[in-house]
């Protein structure tokens, strides 16, 4: 059996990833979690906005999305540097503290998103099922299990195994901190309106990124360079980039492609913290320029 045959069968048997939407129980009650954060951005209005807690959830928005890209996408989905177990358990932690549900759950079907991207199987395309099942629509359509034969390289950290198993602790260590600090303000706009824009931040990739902007590289899904998402994202919105060769650490190729995420991890590689990073080829520069 071929690998590509085996992640279809694999792939198939995953009912989230087959048919149309389901509209199962079980399913909108493993999304009730991001259901219930939606509704307590109403809790605003009652516990009024401070200066201090805007600033609190600017600044989680910002650490958490840097989690996500550095964590969650560029160091457990793609491999593309490397770091002590503890820094590694680190970036899991402050990955899933974006609510984001596992970071083996996460890798696995970033994973799957890459080999099967745009077509048949793939988690979330706009290609394949519109804009807004690939924007939200696949959370509530049986997604829930982590995927592990996706994930073995990692896996096999069993701190990476207790902190997947309960997804959420990270986050609500953190939403209880945002109350003990600053009250309902820094609950509500601290934790919860930072929580669901860093949500919708990193999903505008699986949605809008495959829909609007250029693609210098001839990939076979739909994917695009977007400088405003790759603004909002700290560099995700290189995404054509990526897609070509999702091996390197740096989503924005160029001089002049913002990416902050790459720019944090060289700081972090000048302080010994992460080490080899992945760059793109010579010879992919030189396509993404024409030459
Ligand atoms: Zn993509
Ligand atoms: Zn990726």
């Amino acid at each position: 059996m071929t690998p590509q045959t085996a992640l279809d069968s694999d792939t198939l048997s995953q009912p989230g990833n087959v048919g149309q939407w389901a509209w199962r129980p079980a399913d909108w009650l493993d999304a009730a979690p991001f259901v219930f954060c939606h509704v307590a951005l109403l809790g605003v209005f009652w516990s009024g906005v401070t200066v201090e807690s805007l600033l609190l959830g600017l600044g989680l928005f910002l650490l958490r999305a840097w989690g996500v890209t550095a964590g969650y996408h560029r160091y457990f989905s793609h491999r593309s540097y490397q770091t002590s177990r503890v820094f590694q358990f680190i970036l899991a932690l402050l990955a899933q503290s974006s609510a984001q549900k596992g970071v083996l759950w996460w890798a696995a079907h970033h994973r799957v998103h890459h080999r099967r991207s745009d077509m048949p199987g793939d988690v979330h395309s706009p290609v394949q099922r519109g804009f807004w099942y690939a924007h939200v629509g696949w959370i509530f359509d049986g997604t829930e299990a982590t995927r592990w034969e996706q994930i073995p390289d990692f896996a096999r950290y069993p701190e990476l195994r207790l902190l997947n198993r309960y997804p959420l602790t990270p986050a609500v260590g953190l939403a209880l901190l945002c109350f003990l600090w600053m009250g309902w303000p820094g609950l509500f706009v601290g934790f919860f309106a930072s929580t669901v824009a860093c949500w919708h931040n990193t999903f505008l990739v699986n949605s809008l990124a495959h829909v609007w902007g250029s693609r210098r590289f001839a990939t076979a899904d739909q994917s695009r360079n977007n400088f405003w998402i790759a603004l909002s994202t700290l560099g995700e919105g290189w995404h054509n980039n990526h897609h070509h060769y999702p091996g390197s650490c740096r989503n924005g190729f160029y001089w002049w492609e913002i990416d902050v995420t790459w720019y944090l991890l060289l700081l972090l590689e000048r302080c010994g913290i992460v080490w080899n990073l992945r760059e793109p080829p010579a010879r992919v520069l030189a396509l993404g320029r024409g030459a």
